[in-house]
């Protein structure tokens, strides 16, 4: 067994208002720079929607991720080796510039030059921020806002449900769904990198892009299914979330969990074995939440901790993956999911998926909202249908986001009770196999947890820090990059010197 820690994030999108905060603040830190402005390392969707880039979940289009080939051997699903090689220098599986969106910004001086005692109203001419040109602004990262199903029908959620989702007025549902990249424990970008410049650190799982490295392949951003590798068109090479590690090194949480409205996002530690990934991430599609689930270690467990300690992880991260949130969302209460687990990348961001208002939807169907059968029926009637939410988080296992949903539906009503009239609802206890305890606990995390409980990050050690140093200095190789291992990538295109300025807007192809 390798031991390893990994910073993962879990949030709640029961709490999400789609104030995008999130990724206003992650911007202004990590984008904000030329090259950069179609780049949202954090973006929030309207689910149902096609997102950005536009329809980034349709793998049979853009190819990105892992599947089984007929083997049943974990392959990208861009293709092996050659077949990447072959298309280095003209990849048809990238997102172009219209699938994002042409970033504009906005003549200001005709408002403030604008004459006294002008009787119109003055209008600005959106121009192109890559070509300098006048345009009409047709689409945006967060074009969908608020639609609720508008762009819906080509949601490729949709597709598998359609059958069980009507896009009628009265059933109108719709969802926030912020998204940053997932620091996956299987990273495609890292095994599709042919340079060697996408790397994993060994220290806290943190996927990041080596600038001096990366020659602008682009295999990165194909590969990555969830779409969250950018290139910076200014300097041709790729750019991505760094989980905010500057941040993470001092203790503190991301930029864009520091500054959540909703205070939905929980950042804490798990244990992993390294050597168990490629097995996890390899095993039919039916039993891929549970390996997914099941790759992470029990903190509490002596035999895990003292393995920790013999591969010289410090206390205080064997203490801070014991009080980790993440742990007790995923593992403990088992109400946290991975988005698109099918991806087979084992993403290290996962949700809460939200509950409609279901006590309201008993009492609508006329059911008792306070009854553990009534409660948990009403769950196959909300307005947001288990099948969607099973199509985002558990590869279509609708018993599993039922699941879920049963609990968060139990926790409320047993919360509810408690608080009114004191009394304990045991029967919804049984319902969903929890103690009240757990629930009370469950409860807490998620409606009043304090900034500490919310995000428990142990700073880097002093020596940390030089080892990090050193590891950024001389990355060669993604750590998972062994013999059969998740990164398989043994081959390196030799170094050559570092470009500067683009006089071209790669994202359009070169001219
Ligand atoms: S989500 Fe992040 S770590 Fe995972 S494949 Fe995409 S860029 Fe790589
Ligand atoms: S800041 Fe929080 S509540 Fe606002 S959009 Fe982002 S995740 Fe949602």
């Amino acid at each position: 067994m390798r031991i390893r820690a990994q910073v993962a994030m879990v949030m709640n999108l029961d709490k999400c208002i789609g104030c995008h905060t999130c990724s206003v603040t992650c911007k202004q830190t990590w984008t904000n720079r030329d090259g950069t402005e179609y780049v949202w390392f954090n973006n929030v969707e309207t689910k149902p929607g096609i997102g950005y880039p536009k329809g980034y979940e349709d793998q049979e289009k853009w190819k990105g991720g892992w599947k089984l080939d007929s083997h049943g051997r974990l392959q990208l699903r861009s293709g092996g080796r050659l077949k990447r090689l072959s298309r280095i220098f003209a990849n048809p599986d990238l997102p172009t510039i219209d699938d994002y969106y042409e970033p504009a910004t906005f003549d200001k001086d005709i408002l403030v030059n604008a004459p006294a005692g002008r009787t119109d109203t003055p209008v600005k001419q959106p121009y192109s921020q890559l070509t300098g040109e006048p345009m009409s602004v047709v689409w945006g990262a967060n074009w969908e806002d608020s639609l609720g199903g508008a762009t819906g029908l080509d949601d490729p959620n949709l597709r598998a449900v359609s059958d069980k989702v009507k896009f009628e007025f009265e059933k109108t549902f719709m969802f926030y769904l912020p998204r940053i990249c997932e620091h996956c424990l299987n990273p495609a970008c890292v095994s599709a990198c042919p340079s060697g410049a996408m790397y994993k650190r060994e220290q806290d799982g943190i996927v990041l892009v080596d600038e001096d490295r990366c020659r602008g392949w682009r295999m990165c951003v194909s590969a990555c299914p969830y779409k969250k590798v950018y290139v910076n068109h200014a300097t041709g090479k790729a750019e991505k979330c760094t989980f905010c590690f500057p941040r993470l090194e001092a203790g503190q949480p991301t930029i864009c969990s520091e500054t959540c409205v909703g205070r939905l996002r929980y950042l804490g530690i798990v244990w992993y074995d390294e050597d168990a990934v490629l097995a996890a991430a390899s095993v039919p599609e039916s039993e891929l939440l549970d390996a997914q689930r099941s790759a992470f270690l029990d903190p509490f467990d002596p035999a895990i901790q003292q393995a920790a300690r013999d591969a010289g992880h410090p206390e205080e991260w064997i203490e801070a993956a014991q009080r980790s949130p993440v742990w007790k969302l995923i593992s403990e209460y088992r109400i946290a999911l991975p988005l698109h687990p099918e991806y087979r990348t084992l993403p290290m961001v996962w949700y809460v998926p939200p509950l409609s208002p279901v006590l309201d939807a008993a009492g609508a169907a006329g059911r008792d909202d306070t009854d553990a059968d009534d409660i948990f029926h009403t769950i196959d009637d909300l307005r947001i249908p288990v099948e969607y939410l099973a199509s985002l988080f558990t590869a279509g296992d609708t018993a599993v986001a039922g699941g879920v949903l049963m609990k968060l539906a139990a926790m409320r009503s047993y919360m509810r009770a408690r608080t009114l009239d004191g009394s304990v609802a045991q029967e919804l206890l049984d319902g969903i196999g929890m103690t009240g305890e757990q629930v009370e606990a469950m409860y807490r995390l998620l409606a009043i947890a304090k900034y500490d409980e919310r995000y428990v990050i142990p700073a880097a050690h002093a020596r940390d820090a030089a080892a990090l140093e050193a590891q950024a200095a001389a990355q060669t190789d993604c750590s998972l990059d062994c013999e059969g291992g998740p990164g398989m990538s043994d081959f390196h295109l030799p170094q050559q010197p570092t470009r500067r300025r683009l006089p071209i807007n790669p994202i359009r192809g070169r001219s």
